[in-house]
């Protein structure tokens, strides 16, 4: 064992001399050494007496198979809006808990994946003045780290809350994000994300028409976004809708018919379907899930939709995926910010509601 060792070890200065030899004995190839005019045709003897040689045989490398794990998870609100009560609020949990209390019940499975997803929905800032709507939602920068540890790593900003405090708010937002390290995208701003070799493009955007406009744009951008895997987040539907409605489902189909691999949905609130459509898949609403918008909604379904990519060299060869019900708050009523993954009847009762909202699903 020891002397195989040792002539392992010794192997490259080996190569080093045999290589230093070689090349000395044969003379470098040049323009003179070359035969140009016509070679006279070989005779039967002399081709039977020296065969051609083999073309020498080039290793062809095996294309590389990489499998990528993604987790997309809907509305993350890390702040309360104007007038809220702070007993009971996202904040007063903050207060008590520190950032960690969040994400514990869910950590597990968004750290062990290789990107998760969220809508981020409400601008961390401080400054700024409330635009002129009904909920005005934000909170501090710190809270930031809420989704950092829960392993959260990208977060569309393609939403109706991005600019409750107006552009500098917005721009606070992208600054922290881009502090803690966390990509950020929507509308214009497309991100790819490198994970083992792979890029994983994001477009965000919000959904509600489905005029030629909103598709030419879309289509446009798709084809700019420079990734073997492409995914697009969709802002739009009908808050507390459980279905899909066919805008969607047709604003859907035309992303994947325009090269995107998922379709990511939320604002609906509450869960809708899912669909497989042309091998690529589409969640139409993700629900809420760590949301302080409200301190006890009567919908708490929500899930993780993980989905596992298969790609030989860059091509998507392959995709698969799965629902993780799951609860927005770990005691059910009121709601306690710290979304849970479900199990027994409660697990089934949350898969069997989307399935129900399903089409094509699972193939
Ligand atoms: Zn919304």
């Amino acid at each position: 064992m020891l002397f195989a060792a040792a002539a392992l070890l010794l192997t490259p200065m080996a190569w080093d001399h045999l290589t230093a030899g070689a090349s000395q004995g044969e003379p470098p190839l040049t323009q003179d050494s070359l035969e140009i005019g016509p070679s006279p045709s070989p005779t039967a003897e002399e081709v039977t007496k020296s065969p051609m040689p083999p073309p020498p045989s080039v290793p062809v490398p095996e294309p590389l198979v990489t499998s990528i794990s993604i987790s997309a998870i809907g509305d993350c609100t890390l702040g309360s809006g104007i007038g809220f009560a702070h007993q009971g609020s996202i904040g007063d949990y903050y207060d008590r808990f520190g950032p960690e209390y969040f994400f514990q019940g869910v950590t597990e499975v968004l750290s062990t994946d290789d990107l998760t997803i969220a809508n981020l929905e409400g601008p961390l800032t401080q400054q700024g003045e409330p635009t002129p709507k009904t909920f005005n939602f934000r909170a501090p920068a710190e809270y930031v780290e809420i989704v950092k540890l829960g392993g959260v790593e990208a977060v569309t900003l393609a939403n109706n809350h991005s600019m409750d405090y107006g552009e500098i708010g917005f721009q606070d937002t992208q600054a922290t994000l881009d502090q803690a390290g966390i990509t950020h995208f929507g509308f214009d701003d497309l991100a790819v994300v490198e994970v083992k070799g792979i890029r994983i493009g994001l477009l965000g955007d919000l959904g509600w028409d489905n005029t030629e406009e909103t598709r030419s744009s879309l289509a446009q951008r798709l084809q700019e976004l420079d990734a073997d895997i492409k995914i697009v987040s969709f802002h739009w539907g009908i808050e507390g809708e459980h279905t899909q409605n066919a805008a969607q489902v047709s604003l859907a189909h035309f992303a994947i018919d325009s090269g995107a691999d998922l379709v990511l949905g939320h604002h609906p609130h509450v869960l809708q379907g899912v669909e497989t459509y042309n091998g690529r898949l589409i969640a139409y609403s993700l629900g809420n899930f760590a949301f302080g918008g409200n301190q006890n909604p009567s919908d708490t379904d929500s899930m993780i939709f993980q989905v596992h990519f298969e790609l030989t060299g860059s091509v998507v060869t392959g995709l698969d995926s799965q629902i993780i019900p799951v609860s927005i708050s770990s005691i059910g009523h009121p709601n306690d910010y710290s979304p849970v993954v479900l199990d027994g009847a409660e697990r089934d009762r949350v898969e069997r509601k989307v399935l129900g909202s399903s089409t094509n699903y699972p193939v």
